[in-house]
């Protein structure tokens, strides 16, 4: 969203946390960890895992991405369902103000009320209230089996039937729940064409589970044989296929994770990252699918993302051979259809990306002018000179 690129005025300094990067400590009775902002997330993972502990934020970036960053935007990612998003994973953390103080708030505490809850103001503020610099963060148990299941389902509403399904059945076990749409999966064929499809038979769109078995590895697979087979037998699911070993797991992944890559490939494309409540979801695809083959006719629609979350990366391509750079310029038009649709189902017009520069003005027009001015009362108060990522969030 632009939210880490300065303006070009020439006059922003930029100001990089690469070197801190200290695991400060690691508390296994307590279940969390202490780590400075500039600790790249793939490193907290490992840190965790070490100590025989599982840190739960999972996202594409994990290798690149730091923990500073990942507060400041308050990732989510594809694990989301089962543990919540970086805000929920976070207990405390210290901050550098506008005014050059530190506030250490590394409390690494479950409950906690004495007073306005700073640390989920900075969560997410995307650096325009202070500089985050460590944070405490949760740990969770290592799951002793982690299994994928690939699934046809003849529509969005049957995938939310089989979402509701698998939540009964596998409880907290279940750790990831991705739609896929076939022309997703017609992208990846095309662009990388030696990833295999899990099924046969084309489908309108497919599901992806994950779940994370604090048993074993057969409980695992015979909880999910039977919530297939009582899928399949009710009509939610058409076809499935659960990954018989690690490398089969990460193949059905990698269909998932080429996703993005492979639209970029085809070219030109306009991305969406919204967030509606997930009974609301089926409907809102129906109705923003034909109000955009009225209002741009042949646009592709690439459907995707964390149905599990009521977040979806409904992202645009323009219609086979049309002139690219004609279908960015109906990127405003695109943006309303899709926006409006989403202040309809009382959604949110960015569920995980944030607003940075890019979102800024939608945001203003979707928010009420009271939620607006709370907003701005917020950033004068702690920030009155401005001077922290200026331009960001608020115009
Ligand atoms: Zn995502």
């Amino acid at each position: 969203m632009g939210g880490g690129t300065p303006d070009d005025s020439g006059a922003a300094v930029l100001l990089s946390l690469a070197r801190m990067n200290k695991i400060r400590a690691i508390d296994t009775e307590n279940d969390t960890i202490t780590v400075e902002a500039g600790c790249i997330l793939a490193n907290v993972q490992q840190a965790a895992r070490d100590a025989g502990r599982l840190f739960p934020l999972s996202l594409a970036a994990e290798g690149s991405c730091t923990i500073g960053g990942n507060l400041a935007t308050n990732a989510g990612g594809v694990q989301v369902l089962r543990y919540g998003n970086a805000r929920d994973l976070c207990l405390g953390l210290e901050v550098v103000t506008p005014a050059g103080e530190i506030w250490d708030g590394l409390r690494g505490l479950r409950k906690d009320n004495t007073g306005y809850d700073l640390r989920d103001l900075f969560i997410g503020s995307e650096g325009t209230l202070g500089v985050i610099t460590a944070a405490t963060l949760k740990l969770f148990p290592l799951p002793a089996a982690q299994l994928t299941a690939f699934a046809a389902v003849p529509d969005v509403e049957s995938a939310v039937a089989l979402l509701n399904l698998a939540k009964r059945r596998l409880a907290a076990s279940l750790t990831a729940f991705e739609l896929i749409s076939e022309f997703c999966l017609t992208l990846v064929d095309k662009h990388f064409p030696q990833s295999r499809r899990p099924l046969e038979a084309r489908s309108p769109y497919y599901v992806l589970l994950e779940s994370s078995d604090a048993e074993s590895a057969e409980h695992a697979q015979a909880l999910f044989e039977s919530l297939m087979a009582e899928a399949l037998e009710s009509g939610l699911v058409t076809d499935a296929a659960v990954a018989a070993s690690i490398a089969q797991s990460k193949a059905f992944w990698g269909l998932r994770e080429n996703i993005p890559l492979a639209q970029a490939m085809e070219g030109k494309n306009i991305k969406h990252d919204i967030g509606v409540p997930i009974s609301s979801i089926a409907r809102y695809v129906d109705e923003t699918n034909s109000a955009l083959a009225q209002a741009a006719p042949g646009v592709r629609m690439v459907v995707f993302g964390h149905l599990g979350d009521g977040n979806l990366h409904y992202n645009v391509s323009p219609a086979e051979g049309a002139d690219a750079n004609a279908f960015m310029d109906s990127e405003p038009l695109v943006n309303r259809v899709v926006y409006d649709a989403v202040a309809r189902h009382h959604g949110s017009i960015s569920a995980e990306h944030g607003l940075g520069q890019l979102k800024r003005e939608d945001n203003v027009r979707y928010k009420s002018p009271v939620e607006l001015a709370l907003m701005r009362s917020i950033k004068q108060a702690l920030d009155p000179l401005g001077i922290m990522n200026p331009g960001k969030v608020l115009p």
